[in-house]
């Protein structure tokens, strides 16, 4: 069950201030509050959506695909288009996913460690 009172649904609903760097109305990027890299957007759909999984089975396609869309377009604006970026997702425990709200993380601005 989705909850919320999640993080992510409080600053989609601006209860929580967070730095915005894209917005439409169907995705909003906000700084990642501890950067893992000089450049770490969070990319958020704001539907209700606990994770990947729940995204990609319960989302209509075409939602699917703005969002997934949404990510070149973030990293052309973040000025991270040309230079490389990395795109993850956790989904639940194993994967630490600590936020209930489906995000991706962008990460780049600088060469990034191989994993
Ligand atoms: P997860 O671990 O769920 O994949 O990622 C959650 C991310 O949200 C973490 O990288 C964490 O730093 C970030 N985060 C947690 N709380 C906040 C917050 O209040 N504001 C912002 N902007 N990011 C947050």
């Amino acid at each position: 069950m989705y909850d919320n009172n999640n993080i992510f649904a409080k600053i989609i609903r601006g209860e929580i201030k967070a730095t915005t760097l894209y917005e439409d109305d169907k995705v909003i990027a906000i700084q990642d509050i501890f950067p893992k890299a000089k450049v770490h957007a969070l990319v958020l759909p704001k539907g209700e959506y606990i994770d990947i999984d729940d995204f990609t089975s319960n989302a209509d396609p075409q939602e699917i695909k703005f969002f997934f869309d949404s990510l070149s377009k973030i990293a052309k604006q973040l000025g991270i288009f040309e230079s490389g970026y990395r795109v993850l997702t956790n989904k639940g425990n194993d994967a630490t996913q600590t936020v209930k709200h489906f995000h991706v993380h962008v990460l780049g601005g600088e060469l990034l460690r191989a994993f």
